[in-house]
């Protein structure tokens, strides 16, 4: 396959411009690989996370195909949606919809980003002046169609992005509410980072003799990203936090929290402590989470205290620094967290804060990582607390613990190591990395539906 050029993909001399301008010269992996079979029309099951350039990968094929659509016509009527893509969050709406409008910035075709959280009525006038791209998060999506603000009977594309998540998050009935309101002739693409059977099973509901797309997956681990681990009692965390917060040559950092609660409990001691900071979380108005996002992106704040769901898939250009200040009990989580930083060729450091009964989580993530994280001793001035308890943790670590709580999934490709140095987001020139081999090959039989 020929992976030298974006011209050679056949795209347009509108679309090929807006990629010189921003300075895309090579495609990706998962772009070399899903642009042409998009554009031949087929349905895909691609297994690639953000941070792989999988936003292009179906945005710059999707673009060119509803080309012959674009017009300057005002009429509502000549602007159908042509195209849906659903994510599960509202950040990556918004994230999915700007990069949409940069993609489609020398053609005619309009987008359009709806999700909840807001003023319904705010959404409305934009979708009644018609647009062919349409980004949405299944919630929202339900509520225009329930008012009648939206028809999708001219459907033409469908992407569901980060399924797994949607899935996680409990949209199955919402997706198949509005799968069941698209055209039957059409075609679908799917993005998911994992190939469990429930993904197996939407995409039998919904893809047609599919394509499966591989990727290595985006691991950082090994090149860009310096992972350490400090071994600390939980009474500790805070005054470590900011001693590295403080201490680090980084800009800035996200700080994952495991809760919604840590989370707004940490940023407000943080801020006490003199540091910029806030907070990200489901609990907060979705005003108060794009202000926080803007704040930091801007750089205006340095430290985002986030909770998995509302920074996945965030696409923070330049961050130096993740800390899991509570180590996540899932360790694809973990995976996920620290793709954060090292992006796009850069380098990044990953610090864990791990407490005593935090241990076999980061033992899971270790297996599944398949390398050692570097152990660090923190250097903390004396706290009487902190010595009674380190002693009854001694105690303690004698009696015999409970077996990790080990999530298993149930495709063996899942299942598969990471491949430390294999990363799938070469957002630098730079050619396919031969080790990240990714492979183009029909769907297995158990991907089929009969048509
Ligand atoms: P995504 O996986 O879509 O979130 O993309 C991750 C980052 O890579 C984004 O900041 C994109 O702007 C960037 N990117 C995507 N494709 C390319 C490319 N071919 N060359 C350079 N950067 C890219």
């Amino acid at each position: 396959m020929n992976t030298a050029s974006f011209a050679s993909l056949n795209l347009a001399p509108e679309i090929l411009r807006t990629l010189t301008e921003a300075g895309y010269t090579i495609p990706t992996p998962i772009q070399a690989q899903a642009i042409p079979l998009v554009l031949e029309g087929q349905d895909l099951m691609a297994g690639a996370q953000t941070g792989t350039g999988k936003t292009a990968a179906f945005a710059l094929p999707m673009l060119q195909k509803l080309l012959p659509h674009a017009s300057t016509n005002t009429s509502p009527a000549r602007h159908p949606v042509r195209a849906l893509i659903l994510v599960p969050t509202r950040e990556l709406a918004i994230q999915v919809e700007a990069s949409v409008k940069a993609y489609a910035k020398y053609t005619k075709l309009r987008s359009l980003v709806v999700f909840g959280g807001v003023d319904i009525k705010t959404q409305t006038p934009h979708l009644k002046t018609g647009v062919e791209i349409l980004v949405a998060t299944p919630g929202r999506l339900l509520d225009h169609i329930e008012q009648k603000t939206v028809q999708l009977n001219q459907v033409q594309m469908l992407v569901l992005d980060e399924a797994d998540r949607m899935l996680d998050m409990g949209f199955m009935p919402d997706l198949k509410r509005i799968l069941a309101l698209l055209p039957r002739i059409r075609q679908s693409l799917m993005f998911s980072a994992t190939f469990s059977d429930e993904i197996k099973k939407l995409s039998e509901d919904f893809l047609i003799y599919p394509t499966l797309l591989e990727v290595a997956r985006s691991n950082a681990t090994a090149e860009n990203v310096t992972q350490k681990a400090y071994m600390v009692e939980q009474v500790d965390k805070h005054a470590l936090l900011v001693q590295l917060l403080r201490g680090s040559d980084a800009t800035q950092a996200i700080v994952f929290t495991k809760t919604k609660l840590t989370a707004s409990r940490l940023s407000r001691q943080l801020q006490r402590d003199g540091l910029a900071a806030d907070a990200i979380h489901g609990d907060k108005s979705q005003l108060e989470r794009i202000q926080a996002l803007d704040a930091f992106k801007s750089g205006k704040i340095s430290t985002l205290v986030a909770t998995d769901v509302a920074a996945r898939g965030l696409d923070i250009d330049q961050l130096p620094m993740v800390i899991n200040y509570e180590i996540p009990h899932a360790p694809e989580d973990y995976v996920h967290r620290i793709g954060r930083t090292g992006r796009a060729g850069a380098s990044g450091t990953a610090i864990s804060l791990v407490a005593p009964e935090e241990e076999r989580y980061l033992k899971e993530i270790e297996k599944l990582i398949k390398c050692e994280i570097r152990k660090e001793t923190a250097n903390l001035p004396a706290h009487p607390a902190r010595h009674q308890r380190t002693e009854r943790h001694e105690e303690r670590s004698h009696a015999p613990r409970p077996p990790a709580a080990v999530k298993r999934s149930h495709d063996a490709w899942f299942d598969k190591p990471y491949e430390p140095g294999v990363s799938t987001a070469p957002a630098q020139p730079q050619p396919e990395a031969p080790a990240a081999k990714p492979s183009a090959r029909p769907m297995p039989a158990l991907f089929r539906r009969p048509r």
